[in-house]
């Protein structure tokens, strides 16, 4: 049983006759190892002075001096010093890793504690100038340690439904900043002298080596209360090591279809293609567009409208966010498992509905269009820059066209855009850039507006922007576009087709928004030109 307390590591044994016996063993800094690879050579070279010193061991020299035809002197003095390098590398190494183990053993154990959280729900960002000033309050008093420091960060971050905190060090303090809702927000200042402890402590509760620094790691960290989860990922810099966390709360509202922000005539559709018995459907969108979100929505619609008679597997990579009633697997380098491998087996444990994280590679594609074809519902991503793009991607991985058209239902794609504070916003009238930018993304004609721009007041901390609001994009895939699909149209053609059909594109999704005040036209052609 260890146990870590101020400046040592305290490591203690039970005994069940005389209580409790305690050692102490000073923390493995730079310097205190230094002293030990010191102390490991003077031990070394002891051992090997002695054993030189006495006669059977002259006597073995010789012996050895003659059989090679070199000096006797040489050798006495040569094979001593090799003997001394090596066994001081081997006592430093036998050190420093029981070292090691002893002090990061615990740290595996460290986990922040359900009561350690406090966290409290706000008016959204209107709730960031309150934790300033209480993480102020918190950094400032002497009396706070760095735990309740890093305590209070992290609670700071769920109350806000940060999505990530990013702690960038600076040349005498580190500035801890926080993504909500897609915007950062600076929230608090670490002094330097605290930092490497701050650093310390993250790296114990998320179960990394305390001792490899300027070494990027990846770990998790441990909450008490499950339904928590934070990644962690620690990098270093010049000025020391960045931390990022990505923040998953299963606490942060309730997911489902209706509270995605998905129009309705999508959202009917969308739902009769959840309730097939097998097929594909596809979500594509660049990294950070809410996918995830809307896959588990779904996955949660699926369930809700089956009542729960329904098998719904999840292949991962990472786990976001840990959900009842699914049963997630989480592939990736960690544990060995590819989403192909995965895949085929997981297939042997009778799914009905399966989550492909992202189907990136030939296998992965070959097995999922397989599935989908033998009484699956495969719900998955693929990379690609536009709903109709995502048949071309699939056709390069090895799909036939044909399976392809036959096998999904329809590709949804999506984005999120900054949503214009509502009481600061302002009209704005249509400039002549704004016009060549949407021509330039397709956009033929003048829109029509009102159209509007950002603001500033106390709702949105002067940033204009509060919550976000998505775009949808839906190609299903009709009699008509089959046939397109199976002869390998290019994208742009078979986009178009789709339009003929009636689909509603992401730009004309986000005119509309901008006609209604939610988005402005900047950030819209920033977002489609993704
Ligand atoms: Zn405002």
């Amino acid at each position: 049983m260890f146990e870590k307390t101020g400046k040592f590591l305290i490591v203690s044994c039970t005994q069940e006759k005389e209580g409790t016996v305690t050692l102490t063993l000073p923390k493995m800094t730079r310097k205190n190892f230094t002293i030990a690879k010191i102390a490991c050579l003077a031990v070394s070279c002891l051992i090997i002075l002695i054993l030189s010193a006495n006669s059977p061991s002259k006597g073995f020299l010789d012996g050895l001096a003659g059989s090679i035809g070199i000096d006797n002197r040489l050798v006495r003095v040569l094979f001593p010093v090799l003997l001394a390098i090596l066994l001081n590398l081997v006592l430093t190494f036998s050190v420093r890793s029981l070292w090691l183990r002893l002090e990061v053993e615990p740290e595996h154990t460290a986990i922040i504690k359900a009561g350690d959280l406090q966290v409290n729900t706000t008016r959204g960002i209107a709730g960031v100038p309150y934790f300033r000033s209480r993480l102020k309050h918190i950094i400032d008093s002497p009396e706070n340690s760095v735990v309740d420091i890093l305590n209070s960060i992290i609670s700071a971050g769920f109350s806000l439904e940060a999505s990530d905190i990013h702690i960038s060090p600076d040349v005498d303090s580190a500035d801890v900043v926080m993504r909500i809702h897609g915007n950062l927000y600076p929230v608090c200042e670490i002094p330097f002298q605290l930092y490497s402890h701050f650093v310390r402590r993250i790296k114990i509760v998320s179960g990394l080596s305390i001792f490899r620094q300027g070494v990027p790691q990846d770990g998790q960290i441990n909450f008490e209360d499950p339904s928590y989860t934070a990644r962690i990922s620690v990098f270093p810099t010049s000025n020391g090591e960045r931390i990022a966390m990505r923040l998953a709360s299963s606490h942060s509202g309730t997911m489902n279809l209706e509270s995605i922000g998905m129009p309705d005539d999508i959202l009917l559709d969308y739902r009769a293609l959840l309730n097939r018995s097998q097929g594909m459907i596809v979500i594509t969108g660049p990294t950070g567009s809410g996918k995830s979100t809307t896959m588990f929505a779904s996955l949660l619609d699926i369930q809700k409208q089956r009542k729960d008679s329904v098998n719904i597997v999840t292949l991962e990579d990472p786990i976001e966010t840990n959900l009842r009633g699914f049963q997630q697997t989480q592939v990736g380098q960690s544990t060995g498992l590819t989403f192909s491998s995965g895949l085929r087996s997981v297939l042997r444990q009778d799914p009905d509905v399966i989550m492909v994280g992202e189907i990136r590679d030939e296998e992965t594609a070959a097995i999922s269009i397989r599935a989908a074809m033998t009484g699956h519902l495969i719900l998955t991503t693929v990379h690609a820059n536009s709903t109709s793009g995502v048949f071309n991607r699939l056709s390069q991985m090895g799909v036939d066209p044909v399976q392809l058209s036959s096998t999904v239902h329809a590709v949804l794609s999506q984005r999120l855009c900054r949503r214009l504070c509502q009481s600061c916003r302002k009209e704005k009238e249509l400039t002549e850039a704004h016009i060549r930018q949407l021509k330039l993304l397709g956009v033929e004609g003048i829109p029509e507006g009102p159209f509007f721009e950002s603001g500033g007041c106390d709702q949105c901390i002067g940033l204009g922007f509060t919550g976000r609001v998505p775009l949808f994009e839906m190609f299903l895939v009709t009699d008509r576009l089959r046939d397109f699909i199976s002869n390998g149209c290019p994208a742009h053609q078979l986009s178009r087709e789709a339009r003929n059909a009636g689909m509603k594109t992401l730009l004309d999704h986000g005119l509309e928004l901008a006609r209604e005040g939610m988005i402005s036209l900047m950030e819209l052609t920033r977002v489609v030109s993704e």
